[in-house]
């Protein structure tokens, strides 16, 4: 693999690979015994994703080159290409980025010769979330085929929505969408379900944030959480081992009722748990891929093995 930019590069088998390697980190690791520095280009602002990627670079050892977009030389016009360019020249070893463009990767990862991570692409992309969620998902469940999976909320805006659904089908689970009319794309091929008929059938249901800093006026949305969110009397219609999960920040009230946020069913903060494990996978796999570490630079237990289809 040259770069994690998008699912659709990656097999069936490589996304199991990486679920399996980030379950080994859950359940310990040893540090890269090389030195391994990381550029953290956010562009973007991020608290999970960015502080995640620092956290699963410092279990493996790596030094972290802090980047700060508004106090770097993008206020003096710099290109996101000549950024990338500067951190290589310097001695980065890895670039995780996140900027707001849809196809932010087109401009850089033909020409910048160290493994690039798109930690959030505009409104197109966010695979390392979905990996994360494909993990907490096969925890829970040990399986992706055939669960009922329904995304609900600002999917027209959301990248979560995109990664999530194209991965999930890929994996065999049933993906529905629900979604307020102006918040539906109907390019993307999924039925949609209302919020009640989610609730009541499917296994896994995901909520999303309104992107307002993607849309072009402010939609003020009157009575959203009775109309498309998770209230408690939904909840309380979920199928016994249905879960709730969340890539956040939440508003809460908004999407999600307050209450049901770290209710039993919440996966919420497990999804963020998870997201350092699918990032250490993902960086150190990268690192073989392009040589730069040795096959046994990371000692884990290589014990885990996924079920790829449900029997
Ligand atoms: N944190 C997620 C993202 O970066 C979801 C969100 O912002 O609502 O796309």
């Amino acid at each position: 693999m040259r770069h994690f930019i998008s699912l659709d590069q990656l097999t069936v088998e490589d996304m199991y690979g990486i679920l399996e390697s980030a379950e080994d980190f859950r359940l310990g690791h040893t540090p890269i015994q090389q030195q391994i520095f990381a550029g953290n280009l956010f562009f973007e602002p991020s608290t999970r994703t960015k502080m995640s990627f620092v956290v699963a670079q410092k279990k493996l050892g790596m030094e972290t080159l802090d980047f700060h977009s508004n106090s770097s030389s993008v206020l003096k016009g710099e290109s996101l290409y000549d950024t990338a360019r500067t951190f290589e020249a310097i001695g980065a070893n890895l670039l995780v980025v996140r900027h707001e463009s849809d196809t932010w990767y087109e401009e850089i990862n033909a020409n910048i010769n160290i493994p690039i991570i798109n930690g959030g692409a505009g409104k197109a992309e966010h695979p390392t979330q979905c990996m994360l969620d494909l993990l907490t998902i096969y925890q829970e469940f040990g399986k992706i085929e055939g669960l009922n999976v329904a995304i609900a909320g600002d999917i027209l805006h959301s990248r979560v929505a995109k990664s999530n659904a194209h991965a999930l089908k890929r994996l065999g689970a049933n993906v529905f969408f629900c979604a307020a009319p102006d918040f539906q794309d109907h390019t993307l091929e999924f039925p949609y379900i209302t919020i009640d008929e989610a609730t009541e059938m499917c296994d896994v249901v995901m909520l999303l944030r309104i992107q307002h800093e993607r849309h072009d006026g402010v939609k003020v949305m009157n009575h959203y959480l009775e109309e498309y969110g998770l209230t408690k009397e939904r909840e309380a219609n979920m199928k016994p081992n249905a879960i709730i999960m969340h890539p956040a920040p939440i508003n809460r009230g908004v999407e999600i009722d307050t209450d049901l946020v770290e209710c039993e069913r919440s996966r919420i903060f497990k999804q963020m748990e998870n997201g350092v494990y699918v990032r250490m996978a993902i960086m150190t796999k990268l690192l073989h891929d392009w040589g730069i570490i040795h096959e046994d630079a990371v000692k884990k237990r290589d014990t885990i093995s996924f079920k790829r289809i449900s029997g």
